[in-house]
C-alpha cells in the first residue's frame, strides 16, 4: 500500500455535508458523482495530499443508509492507494484477511475498489483503490 488516497464518510444529506465541510476543510468540494451500483451519490474534497469522499445513500436499503440507521453519521472506511491491486488482494488473502469481493469493482472517481472485511481489520473497514 503506498498511502492513504481518502476518508470516507457517511453522511444523510450532501445537500448540508457539503458545505460544512468545505467550511471546516477551507476548500470547494470539487466533484460530485452517482455510483448506481454502490447506491451512493459522492463528493469529494481534496485537503493536501488526500481526499475527503462523503457518501449519501441514493437507496433507502443500500449499504451506507444501513450503516447510519446503525451508527448514525460519521466514518465510514479508510481507502488506501495500492500499485496493483490484484496482486494487493492476494497477499492481504495470504495474509488471513477477509475481502468483500472475489474481484475488483468499479468505485468512484476513476477507481478500481475492493474492500476488506472489517472483522479481520479491528472493526476499520478498509478500501482498496488503484487509479485505472
Ligand atoms: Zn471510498
Amino acid at each position: 500500500m503506498r498511502k492513504p488516497e481518502h476518508i470516507g464518510i457517511a453522511v444523510k444529506d450532501l445537500s448540508s455535508s457539503i458545505p460544512l465541510f468545505e467550511k471546516l476543510l477551507n476548500t470547494p468540494c470539487y466533484k460530485r458523482e452517482i455510483v448506481e451500483r454502490e447506491q451512493v451519490e459522492t463528493a469529494f474534497l481534496k485537503i493536501g495530499d488526500t481526499k475527503i469522499e462523503l457518501l449519501q445513500s441514493i437507496d433507502p436499503e443500500g449499504v451506507i443508509a444501513k450503516f447510519i440507521e446503525k451508527k448514525g453519521e460519521g466514518m465510514h472506511h479508510i481507502a488506501f492507494d495500492v500499485e496493483d491491486i490484484y496482486a494487493e488482494m492476494e497477499r492481504l488473502k495470504d495474509a488471513g484477511f477477509s475481502l468483500l469481493s472475489d474481484s475488483p469493482k468499479e468505485g468512484a472517481d476513476n477507481k478500481l475498489i475492493c474492500f476488506l472485511h472489517p472483522k479481520t481489520t479491528n472493526g476499520i473497514l478498509i478500501e482498496l483503490c488503484q487509479e485505472k
